[in-house]
C-alpha cells in the first residue's frame, strides 16, 4: 500500500517560503519513485506569525503539527522584527515553544561537505581534498542551559554571584545514546562521546551510562571518548576521525557550530530535532530545519541556496518516515548536481551560479 507522509510546511521568513516550495517540489517527484504520497499544509510561523496573527507561533500552526508526523521547518526573523523585546523575537519565540511542545531532546547536525566544494571550508587542502561526513548527535533539553539553580544574587559585601548547574540523570542520557546508536548504525557503526569525565560529574555519569547503553542495544558499534578540549582540537585536525559525536548540551552546542562552519556553507547544511514522542510511523515525531537562518540580505532575489532545506527533507524520510532509500536519493541527486558544476551564489567562489529554481530543477531530475 501507498505510504502517506503526513508532515506541516512551516516556511517561516526570508528565504525561507522560497526554498520549502523547491524541497516540496523534490518531495513530490520522489514520491511518484518511491511509492509515498505528501499530505501536507502550510502554516504561519516566525515574523509572518507576528504579521498576521500577532503571535510567532500562532495557535493554529501549533495545533496543526500536533496532528502531523512531523514539521518540516523554513527559518524565521529578520530586520522587520529584530527590535521587539527578546522574548518576543520569531527565533525565541517560535522555536523554543516548539522545542518545548514536542520535547525535542536531540539534535543532529550532519556535517557534510562535498569534495568538490572543500575550497569553500577553512580547513587546509590536505584535510578536506575528499570531503567531510561526519553526525554530531547533541542533547538538547538538558546540562547547564537548564539545570537549577540559575540565578545572579549580590552577596553581603556588594559582589555578585551568578550560578548555573549541569544537571544529568541517567534517562536523558540513554534515550539520547540510543538514537546515537540508530544513526550510527545507518552510517559507519562508529560513535564518538564528547565529555570532561576528567573534571565533571556530570561527565562521569554520561561516560558510565553510554557505555551501559551500547553495551545493552547495539556492542557492534564502535565506542570511543573523547574530552570536549580535545575534540575541538581533533575536528578541525581531522573531522573525518570521528562518524558520529555524541555529546551533551553545551558541548554540542559549540562542537557542531564549528562542525558547521569548517563545511565551508551554511546553504548546505540540514539538521534534525527529534522528540520523545512516536509519531503514527512509530518513529520520532522531528522538527526539519535548515542550519542558517533567513537570509535576508538575498531573500526576494530567488538566489538562496536550496540544499540546505532540500536535505533537511531528506532527514525528515530518514528519522519521522524511516525512508533510508529516498532520504539516500535525495542526499545523492544533490551531490550529483554539485559534481555537475551546478553552484549557487552561496558555492560559486566568484565563479558563473545559478538561482534557487535551476538549482532545485537540476536536483529534481536527478532523483532515482
Ligand atoms: P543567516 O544564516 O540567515 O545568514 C548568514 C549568511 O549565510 C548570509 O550571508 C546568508 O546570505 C548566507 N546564507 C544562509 N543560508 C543561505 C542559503 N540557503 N543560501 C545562500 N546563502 C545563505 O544568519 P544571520 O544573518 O545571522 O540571521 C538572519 C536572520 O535569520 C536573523 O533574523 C536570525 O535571527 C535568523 N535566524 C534564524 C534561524 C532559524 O530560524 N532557526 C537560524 C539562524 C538565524
Amino acid at each position: 500500500m501507498m505510504k502517506t507522509l503526513r508532515f506541516t510546511t512551516l516556511p517561516g521568513d526570508g528565504i525561507g517560503p522560497e526554498v520549502m516550495e523547491i524541497a516540496l517540489t523534490v518531495l513530490q517527484k520522489l514520491g511518484n519513485l518511491h511509492d509515498f504520497s505528501i499530505e501536507t499544509s502550510n502554516h504561519d510561523v516566525g515574523g509572518i506569525g507576528i504579521d498576521n496573527h500577532g503571535k510567532a507561533l500562532p495557535d493554529s500552526t501549533l495545533n496543526a503539527c500536533k496532528e502531523v508526523d512531523a514539521i518540516l521547518f523554513g527559518s524565521v526573523g529578520g530586520p522587520k522584527w529584530e527590535n521587539l523585546p527578546p522574548k518576543e523575537q520569531p527565533e525565541r519565540a517560535a522555536l523554543l515553544p516548539i522545542r518545548k511542545a514536542f520535547e525535542l531532546f536531540a539534535n543532529l547536525r550532519p556535517g557534510n561537505l562535498y569534495p568538490e566544494l572543500s575550497d569553500l571550508s577553512p580547513l587546509r587542502a590536505d584535510t578536506v581534498a575528499n570531503g567531510i561526513d561526519t553526525l554530531c548527535v547533541r542533547e538538547l533539553t538538558g546540562g547547564i542551559y537548564f539545570g537549577q539553580p540559575k540565578e545572579t544574587k549580590t552577596l553581603d559585601n556588594g559582589e555578585k554571584l551568578a550560578i548555573d548547574t549541569m544537571v544529568y540523570r541517567t534517562s536523558e542520557i540513554e534515550r539520547i545514546t540510543e538514537l546515537a546508536i540508530k544513526a550510527a548504525s545507518l552510517r559507519d557503526g562508529r560513535i564518538c562521546s564528547v565529555d570532561k569525565a576528567n573534571v565533571l560529574e556530570t561527565s562521569v555519569l554520561w561516560r558510565e551510562v553510554v557505555v551501559n547503553c551500547v553495551q545493552k542495544h547495539n556492542p557492534d558499534i564502535e565506542l570511543t571518548h573523547m574530552y570536549v578540549d580535545n575534540a575541538a582540537m581533533q575536528l578541525v585536525r581531522d573531522p573525518n576521525q570521528f562518524d558520529v559525536l555524541l555529546t551533551e548540551n553545551m558541548f554540542g552546542d559549540i562542537l557542531s557550530d564549528e562542525l558547521a562552519v569548517i563545511c565551508g556553507s551554511l546553504g548546505m547544511l540540514a539538521s534534525a530535532s527529534l522528540g520523545t514522542q512516536k509519531n503514527s510511523q512509530g518513529l520520532p515525531f522531528g522538527l526539519y530545519e535548515p542550519a542558517g537562518g533567513t537570509a535576508p540580505d538575498i531573500a526576494g532575489q530567488g538566489v538562496a541556496n536550496p540544499c540546505a532545506q532540500i536535505l533537511s527533507a531528506a532527514l525528515m524520510l530518514r528519522y519521522s518516515f524511516g525512508l533510508e532509500e529516498a532520504a539516500t536519493a535525495i542526499e545523492n541527486a544533490v551531490k550529483e548536481t554539485i559534481r555537475s558544476g551546478l553552484r549557487t551564489g552561496d558555492i560559486a567562489q566568484g565563479g558563473k551560479s545559478v538561482g534557487s529554481e535551476e538549482m532545485g530543477k537540476s536536483i529534481l531530475n536527478r532523483l532515482q
